[in-house]
């Protein structure tokens, strides 16, 4: 995995090239910094106008995928014209209209069950959020005690075995997350496959993709990209094992990229 930058000659030239740009964000940790409460995730103004001034251009398209409820996402990023995938990409809505994973509501009555079970045997460990998200549900620890961590996981895995086991829900992790989601194989990858057909025609070669994103969640997503010989890159502090084919080192520097992105034709 090369720093994205120093491969810039290289990636900017693509970029000249190509017909199209669609140029697709994760949202928390990649346009904005990883906060303690997932509340505090806000856009930075400056961000905000670098997306505003990516829309403006004719050969750019912006949309941000993300684990947040479409609803979320949209009174957090309040920029018109991008394409916006909520709940992994089971909602998205796009400035020609929306969708909704049919499939993904039939979940519903479980994830309320979950969630009240989660509430009820966490209700004494400090620092636990249980986000219901309508078609998915979050557990975020990253503010529970160390110590205490071990204790989350396991009362998770005993809430959700039955449902898991049942076909009726299934469990992902993300950083400091365990999410429960719908047994349908819907991912961010596949919200990207949904948002190339359907905002860029799904021209494969005058369309060139660039996805950015830092969470393991993400990796379906620089999957779907390399599909479409588009660019992947990774948000990372550390580096790790990834698909993904370059990286950058924080959110500052994706607004860095954007910036880049800005000045180009
Ligand atoms: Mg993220």
């Amino acid at each position: 995995m090369e720093h994205l930058f120093a491969a810039w000659q290289k990636v900017s030239l693509s970029i000249a090239q190509a017909p199209g740009v669609a140029l697709l964000f994760d949202y928390d940790g990649t346009l904005t910094p990883i906060v303690g409460r997932p509340d505090a995730a806000r856009l930075s103004p400056a961000t905000r106008h670098l997306l505003v001034a990516l829309v403006a251009k004719p050969r750019f398209g912006v949309a941000i995928v993300s684990g947040r409820t479409l609803e979320d996402l949209r009174q957090r990023v309040g920029v018109a014209g991008l394409v916006l995938a909520g709940n992994h990409g089971l909602e998205i809505a796009t400035p020609r209209g929306s969708f909704l994973h049919p499939v993904a509501a039939a979940s519903r009555p479980a994830l309320t069950a979950i969630a009240t079970a989660l509430r009820e045997v966490l209700r004494d460990i400090e620092g636990v959020l249980v986000e219901d998200k309508g078609l998915t549900l979050s557990l975020h620890y990253r503010q529970v005690p160390r110590g205490r961590v071990a204790l989350v996981g396991r009362c998770f895995r005993e809430v959700t075995l039955p449902y898991v086991r049942g076909g009726t829900v299934r469990v992902t992790r993300g950083k400091k997350v365990y999410e429960v989601r719908p047994p349908v194989p819907w991912d961010k990858g596949r919200a990207i496959e949904w948002i190339l057909n359907r905002c860029y025609n799904g021209v494969q070669g005058k369309t060139l993709p660039i996805y950015v994103g830092d969470d393991v969640t993400d990796e379906d997503g620089f999957r779907e990209v390399d599909r479409w010989r588009g660019i992947s890159v990774l948000v990372v502090e550390k580096r790790r094992r990834s698909r993904a084919s370059y990286y950058l080192s924080s959110p500052a520097e994706v607004a860095e990229m954007t910036e880049r992105l800005v000045r180009t034709d």
